[in-house]
């Protein structure tokens, strides 16, 4: 699967990011409940950067089942989004939008592997082309995601294995984030 060539990328292209084991470290068995316990992955921002300056959006795309389990208050997410952006573009990055999914139902329509959310990234988004998109996530549930859609999928392996996920799932495997940036400034 690392045969492939990644596409070339300028401005017609979005970046779909999922958040936790993405951007920031997960915690275990629980969920990132105040921006006190966010953590970001080392250069994190940086990588999202220099990211966010080759795709023409870049956008976040998380699963928060917290919030409709009741532990998880929904406006603490959205403190943790202004302050996560806000890091972001202090580094000279941008996220255009956060989109989160309450939802406990898998069946949901906002919850990964479902699309709602890049359904409603498009609809915000005129210039959304999941021809040219790429989803960034370190779940199968993410790939699935990106698949579904049509985009190109990269699966990280800051949480499991690349052999623990269906390979027709994915497109190319990187470390982490600051190796998706390198890569596609080479
Ligand atoms: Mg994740």
């Amino acid at each position: 699967m690392m045969s492939k060539k990644l596409p070339v990328i300028d401005a017609a292209w979005t970046l779909f990011l999922d958040r936790d084991g993405v951007i920031n470290y997960e915690k275990v068995e629980d969920y990132i409940h105040h921006w006190d316990e966010f953590r970001f992955y080392p250069k994190a921002p940086e990588s999202i950067a220099t990211l966010s300056n080759l795709f023409g959006k870049t956008i976040v795309v998380t699963n928060q089942k917290g919030i409709g389990k009741g532990v998880t208050v929904e406006s603490d997410v959205r403190d943790i989004h202004t302050k996560m952006k806000a890091a972001i573009m202090q580094h000279g990055g941008k996220i255009d939008a956060v989109y989160y999914c309450p939802a406990t139902d898998a069946n949901d329509p906002c919850r990964k592997p479902n699309i709602g959310m890049a359904v409603q990234a498009k609809d915000e988004f005129g210039s959304v082309d999941f021809n040219r998109s790429i989803m960034v996530g370190n779940n199968p549930s993410d790939m699935q995601f990106g698949r579904r859609a049509g985009m190109i999928t990269i699966l990280l392996t800051t949480t499991r294995l690349a052999d623990t996920v269906d390979e027709q799932l994915v497109d190319f495997v990187f470390s982490d984030l600051a190796a998706v940036a390198a890569a596609f400034t080479r």
